[in-house]
Formats: C-alpha cells, sequence, structure tokens
C-alpha cells in the first residue's frame, strides 16, 4: 500500500515537471512517506527526516504517511520537519508543498479525521513509473480494530472502489500490454463491504479473470476468516489468480488470537492453509507473525512456533510487539519484557529460514509462470526471484523449471 502511495506522490510531481533524484542525493524537497505499524518503523522513519535534512539543510523535509497521521504533533515538534501531511491529504500533497514554496501556506500540519474519508480518492494513477507490475489499490482501511493495529486510524474504515471501475482501469492496463497486476488494499478481504450492494472480493475476482490479456492478479493481504467456500474455489482454480497470498497468522495460541480480537482460531487458519497448497501445490503462503503480545507466555509462544512448523508456508514476516496509540493492547498486561521479545524474534527468524529453504526445495524441478523484471530477474507466479536466462523482454510472461 505505501508502495503504491509513494508512487501516486512520485507521478504527481514528474507530471508537474519535477526531476527525482535517488536517495540519499541532495534534493530540493524530500518527502518521507512514513510507516507506524511498530515503535521499530517510527524510529526509521524518524531516521529518514533527520538524514534529509542533514544533506540539504535548506531543503523542505515533508513527513506524509501512517506516522503522519496518527502522531502529526510528534513529528511536527521535530525541528527537521517543515510538513506534516497526514493520510487525510496525501492527494494534495503537491498543491501544499509548493503552497509553502511561496510561503503562501503558515501552516505545517494538514491532517484531517480518518473516519471522515468517504471513498478511495488516489484510484486514477495507478501505474508507476518503475514497476513492470502495476499496482492497483481498489480499497483502502480495515474495520477489524484488532487489539494491537494502529491501522484503523492511520487508514480509516474500509473504502473500496467501486466494481466497475476496477474493471475499466483494468481493462486499460491490459491494453496496455501488462501481464501481471497487483491488487492491493490495507485488507482486500474486506473490499466491497462499504458499497452495501453485495460487491465483494469474489464479485470483483470473477469479473477481473473475464478480461483478455492479464496472465494472472495478484492478491495482498487476506484474512482467513474472510475466506469463504466459494472464495476458496475459484483462487485455488483460475490460472489467472497468481498462487500466492498473504494471510496473517499473528500467532498461533487461541488464546492470544482472542486477546487480540482476531476473528479465527487456529483450527481455520490451519484448514484454510492445508486446503490451498493441497488443490495448488506450487502455491506460496505468506504471512505475518507478532512476538510478544502482552501476556504471550513461554507455553503461548512455544504453540506458534510448534504451530507454525507444521503449516506449509512459504515465508514469514515477523513483528516485535510494540505498543501503539490509541490500541487496547496498549493498555494490557503484563507487557513481555524486551529482551524476551528479541528472543522469541530471534526464534521465528531461523524458521522463517526454514521455512523459505524448505519451499525452494519443494519447488525445485516444478515448471511455474513468472514475469520478467526490469533487472534481469523473474519474479515467478509463486513469488521467487530468479535469474532470467531466456532472451525475454522485460514485462513477458516465461515459463521457467526451478
Ligand atoms: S485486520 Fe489487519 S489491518 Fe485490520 S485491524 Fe487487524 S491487523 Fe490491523
Amino acid at each position: 500500500m505505501n508502495q503504491f502511495d509513494t508512487d501516486f506522490i512520485r507521478t504527481k510531481f514528474l507530471l508537474k515537471g519535477y526531476k527525482e533524484v535517488e536517495f540519499p542525493e541532495r534534493a530540493d524537497i524530500y518527502i518521507i512517506n512514513t510507516c507506524t505499524v511498530t515503535k521499530g518503523a517510527d524510529r526509521d522513519s524518524r531516521k529518514y527526516i533527520y538524514k534529509a535534512k542533514r544533506i540539504n539543510p535548506e531543503a523542505v523535509v515533508v513527513a506524509t504517511g501512517c506516522y503522519a497521521q496518527v502522531s502529526p504533533q510528534e513529528l511536527a515538534s521535530l525541528p527537521e520537519v517543515d510538513l506534516v501531511v497526514g493520510n487525510t491529504h496525501k492527494r494534495e500533497i503537491l498543491k501544499l508543498v509548493e503552497e509553502y514554496l511561496e510561503r503562501k501556506n503558515p501552516g505545517k500540519v494538514f491532517v484531517g479525521e480518518i473516519f471522515r474519508q468517504g471513498e478511495v480518492k488516489n484510484f486514477d494513477l495507478v501505474v508507476s513509473f518503475e514497476h513492470t507490475r502495476p499496482f492497483l489499490k481498489v480499497q483502502e482501511g480495515c474495520n477489524s480494530f484488532c487489539t494491537f493495529c494502529v491501522i484503523p486510524y492511520a487508514r480509516g474504515k474500509v473504502r473500496s472502489v467501486p466494481l466497475p471501475k476496477v474493471v475499466e482501469a483494468v481493462k486499460r492496463l491490459a491494453d496496455q500490454g501488462y501481464k501481471e497486476i497487483v491488487l492491493t488494499g490495507t485488507q482486500l478481504s474486506q473490499y466491497g463491504w462499504d458499497l452495501k450492494d453485495g460487491t465483494n472480493l469474489l464479485k470483483l475476482l470473477e469479473e477481473l479473470i473475464k478480461i483478455d490479456g492479464v496472465e494472472y492478479y495478484r492478491l495482498s493481504s487476506m484474512s482467513v476468516a474472510e475466506i469463504d467456500k466459494n472464495l476458496l474455489d475459484l483462487i485455488t482454480s483460475s490460472p489467472k489468480i497468481a498462487p500466492h497470498f498473504h494471510l496473517s497468522l499473528q500467532s498461533g495460541s487461541d488464546r492470544i488470537l482472542q486477546l487480540m480480537k482476531r476473528n479465527y482460531t487456529t483450527e481455520q487458519y490451519a484448514r484454510i492453509v492445508n486446503e490451498i497448497v493441497s488443490r495448488r501445490p506450487i502455491t506460496a503462503i505468506g504471512t505475518d507473525v507478532i512476538a510478544g503480545f502482552p501476556t504471550e507466555t513461554e507455553k503461548d509462544f512455544s504453540e506458534t512456533l510448534e504451530f507454525i512448523k507444521k503449516l506449509p508456508l512459504a515465508y514469514m514476516h515477523i513483528f516485535p510487539y510494540s505498543d501503539r496509540p490509541f490500541t487496547k493492547a496498549s493498555q494490557l498486561k503484563p507487557k513481555v519484557p524486551p529482551k524476551v521479545i528479541k528472543e522469541r524474534v530471534n526464534l521465528l527468524k531461523e524458521l522463517d529460514k526454514e521455512k523459505r529453504k524448505l519451499f525452494r526445495e519443494k519447488m525445485r524441478g516444478k515448471t511455474v509462470r513468472g514475469l520478467v523484471l526490469k533487472n534481469s530477474q523473474i519474479l515467478t507466479e509463486n513469488y521467487l526471484t530468479v535469474e532470467n536466462t531466456t532472451d525475454a523482454k522485460e514485462g513477458q510472461i516465461v515459463k521457467v523449471k526451478l
């Protein structure tokens, strides 16, 4: 999602005639599209802000994105920050920067009420300049309010792009010759919930797979609780859906899942993952896991490890738990000591390495489709990056024997 937003901002500036330079080159304007998913993400965002101002103390440094939305005053208090533009105002970022440059606008913080946002506004500019694969944001926001998660406060509630608009955009991309399209959203499986006309992800995919020219769609984050039988049937049977899914687990302990207010059990999660992989064995399933959620005991954590060991997962993203603003979990006690969280992260990282290796070994000898990227690499439909040893050019689909 953030990649999409960054491309959106980049496109706005490029179309207006600005020139982009590689960070950390000297520039007149730095836009830091921040993330706030963990405390570490906040820290990293601040590091880029400090660095930008160090490179050019005269530059305008703009902090935008989720950290700006959730903690605008914290960022505004940094002397290195000239402008704070929340997700609510991202669309107007070019105008705000230019007004600032012309000293027309004395304000520093442009952040509105995220829960008042209407439809997904920045939908038109979908194709970035650097991706061989266009990213299409079809949905933004999440209605789940998991107890550890700040995302709904940063992205708001679900807003979806109406189905005909998505179809129209995809047709345009297909005509331009794009073979892989990535459908993105904060929580893709909640697509359509706000439209109140029965639109949902299944209906969207049913329409999209009819469009000629696109080889496959890659789906971003979905929740297993929102994958019903019909959706499962479609994503495991249609060659137009890439066999690669990201299904967040967060914990392998049912006690912790309940405290997190995740709306599935480990049994449900395992059933969906096993079903997908048994129906389509080349599928790569990735997951997110949080280490050290408040009250997580040794027993809860070893349950998580044991649970993941048994699952056919291809990779994991591991997050050390940290308290986030507005969340219920931040009030929950006892907290797991940072040292223990670190140990648990390390154990999960080892398991992740093993999972990645096992997945590669399992795929050895299999023939899959892949998209040629611009750096003579191929990204396979099941999310492996391999060297391009063919003559195929960027943007083409090739068959790859792994
Ligand atoms: S479903 Fe995902 S984005 Fe939504 S609140 Fe839960 S963790 Fe956050």
